[in-house]
């Protein structure tokens, strides 16, 4: 099997930093923002530029998961709104402590979809049901239950570094990483100013 780059994902992150199976997806969504440093464009800033994203990262899906659904083609205006809040909510309950310029009661969102549980020969199963944007939302939740049932979804994290939020998979060993790449975001000022967000919420962690 070739090795299939997530198109949003790639624009600045290594590939060692992917999520593993369809959960590269979700991640993928979330690097779809305008992100990293340099600053990349949004590719959900347009009917345009969403559909060539959907059409690429798509195709990655399918080949790591042909029982992923089919994604939406297009997404008309009301679509692309709720795609792009769905990845903002995502983001923000991804997001270690409170976002740049908030005051500690950030609103967490709580998100639901429907999907559905079989159980057979093979075990139970749980699978995205619904078409576009539905399709699209289900099975990224489907992925992070399954992520948050096989201990993985610890290690899909958002940069804390405010200015980036870029979302990475962290496989070092003991599952400390907050900077999605310590040399671009893990500078001393934003070390600096991470610790002191820990320090307002009373927490303490060695980044
Ligand atoms: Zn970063």
């Amino acid at each position: 099997m070739t090795t299939a780059r997530w198109p949003a994902s790639a624009r600045y992150e290594a590939p060692e930093s992917s999520a593993p199976g369809g959960l590269g997806f979700v991640q993928d969504l979330l690097n779809t923002a305008s992100l990293g440093k340099p600053r990349q464009p949004d590719l959900l800033e347009s009917a345009d530029a969403a559909r060539q994203w959907l059409h690429a990262s798509a195709a990655v899906l399918h080949r790591i998961d042909p029982g992923a659904p089919a994604m939406p083609d297009g997404l008309d205006p009301g679509g692309l709104r709720h795609v792009v809040s769905f990845r903002d909510d995502l983001r923000a309950l991804l997001s270690p402590g409170p976002a740049e310029g908030t005051a500690e009661t950030v609103a967490v969102p709580s998100i639901g979809t429907t999907a559905a549980v079989t159980l057979g020969p093979g075990g139970a199963r749980l699978s995205a049901q619904g078409d576009d944007v539905e399709a699209l939302r289900s099975y990224a939740l489907v992925q992070l239950v399954a992520a948050s049932y096989g201990g993985t979804l610890r290690r899909l994290k958002v940069c804390a570094n405010p200015r980036c939020r870029g979302a990475f998979y962290d496989r070092s060993k003991n599952c400390s990483r907050v900077w999605h790449d310590v040399t671009t975001c893990g500078n001393t000022q934003n070390v600096r100013a991470y610790r002191a967000r820990l320090k307002e919420r009373g927490l303490s962690s060695a980044p």
